[in-house]
């Protein structure tokens, strides 16, 4: 089922009185989110993410615009007439039911041709159980499980009725740096398993990227870029974006751009064929960097931080913006190095912003 959001806008009055303006928490969002995809709502805490999600729930009303699931205009319909699950960040069980209580319990709301009898709920409940693995587990009251499994019980009440949309609404928050991991892939192979169009709301990057078919970036309510996941990450329209998404962060630098070669103060780092001359902001992955004693950009080495395969250098220069530049390397790449490094850096993992509007510049003849 796809969905469609068009010019879709939330504005909640504002209490302070001082300010006049209503809070827009969400701005002109139009997006086609395509049938049986997972995609990753993202931003920082208050862009809008949540806010989003109860829109297409039903559980908030556009203050404009429209919201379709199919063809069927659903901005008037109610919650429960959407046909959603919904999984929110606190799983939300009934404690004094057993596990298959708690997974049947949607399906005892079902009224007329739809209504279902004990045992046929109980078989529902069962498959879906089994779905999400938590089978062995369908006799047990909800305090007696971990967090991860309380989590998926919750997914599979969700999931029980066959929603045409699942919205999840930070459903990793309360779990355990292990278990969050294995949590998100399960809820990949769910989606997989059962096609369902799922929107997943998270402030984390990490997670949004790694099991998302597309992420929406968001920002103050307006969607700053929606893209594959990869796609997004390489070729970011804004500085907000570019610094948003990776972990460790991208490094930032004040550059300036004179004869298509971009400066590091005096250090000519890199040809940028195709831009004028110019201030520029620029954006350099971690991964971005190369070591070389011959390479043109000089850096003071302050630390080097093994990680298995691959090491931290920790360095510094005079034109990034914050105290250390962070750059990922190969192992083999720091020997000898003591108080000094210089580095080649790679034009593809370099990107320019505009210093005032922080769009994105072109690089290319
Ligand atoms: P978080 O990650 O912290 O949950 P979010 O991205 O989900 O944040 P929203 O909860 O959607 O953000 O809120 C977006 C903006 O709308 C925020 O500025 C918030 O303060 C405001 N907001 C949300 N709900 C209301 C409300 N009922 N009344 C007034 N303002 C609201």
């Amino acid at each position: 089922m796809k969905v469609v959001l068009e010019h879709v806008t939330k504005t909640f009055p504002n209490r302070n009185k001082k300010i006049k303006d209503d809070v827009i928490a969400v701005s002109d969002f139009t997006y086609e989110i395509p049938d049986g995809k997972l995609i990753g709502l993202l931003g920082p805490s208050g862009c809008g993410k949540s806010t989003t999600l109860n829109l297409i729930s039903g559980l908030l009303k556009p203050t404009s615009g429209r919201i379709f699931f199919g063809d069927d205009d659903v901005t008037d319909i109610s919650p429960e007439h959407r046909g959603i699950g919904l999984v929110f960040q606190n799983y939300a069980l009934y404690p004094h039911m057993t596990v298959a209580e708690n997974i049947m319990f949607p399906l005892g709301n079902l009224r007329g041709k739809e209504k279902m009898s004990r045992a046929d709920m109980r078989a529902k409940a069962e498959e879906i159980a089994r779905l999400v693995q938590i089978d062995p587990y369908l006799d047990r009251k909800p305090a007696e499980l971990s967090g991860g499994q309380q989590q998926r019980v919750a997914i599979a009440r969700a999931l029980v009725k066959m929603p045409r949309v699942l919205l999840l609404d930070e459903p990793l928050s309360n779990l355990d740096a292990r278990l969050r991991l294995q949590t998100r892939e399960e809820i990949r192979r769910i989606q997989r398993e059962t096609g369902i169009t799922t929107i997943f709301v998270t402030h984390d990057q990490e997670e949004a990227m790694s099991i998302s078919d597309a992420i929406v970036v968001m920002r103050d309510g307006v969607v700053q870029q929606i893209g594959a996941p990869q796609e997004v990450y390489n070729d970011p329209c804004n500085l907000f974006v570019a610094k948003f998404l990776g972990t460790p962060p991208i490094n930032v630098f004040a550059g300036t751009v004179r004869a298509g070669k971009l400066y590091f103060g005096d250090d000519c780092v890199l040809d940028v064929p195709g831009v004028s001359d110019r201030d520029v902001t620029v954006g350099i992955r971690p991964e971005g960097f190369e070591v070389d004693a011959a390479g043109p950009m000089h850096c003071a080495l302050s630390a080097i931080e093994v990680m298995g395969r691959d090491v931290s250098i920790v360095a510094s220069h005079e034109s990034c913006q914050s105290a250390s530049i962070r750059a990922i390397v190969d192992a083999d790449d720091v020997k000898g190095l003591s108080t000094a490094v210089r580095f080649r850096l790679k034009a593809h993992k370099v990107d320019l912003f505009d210093p005032a509007t922080e769009a994105r510049i072109p690089v290319g003849e």
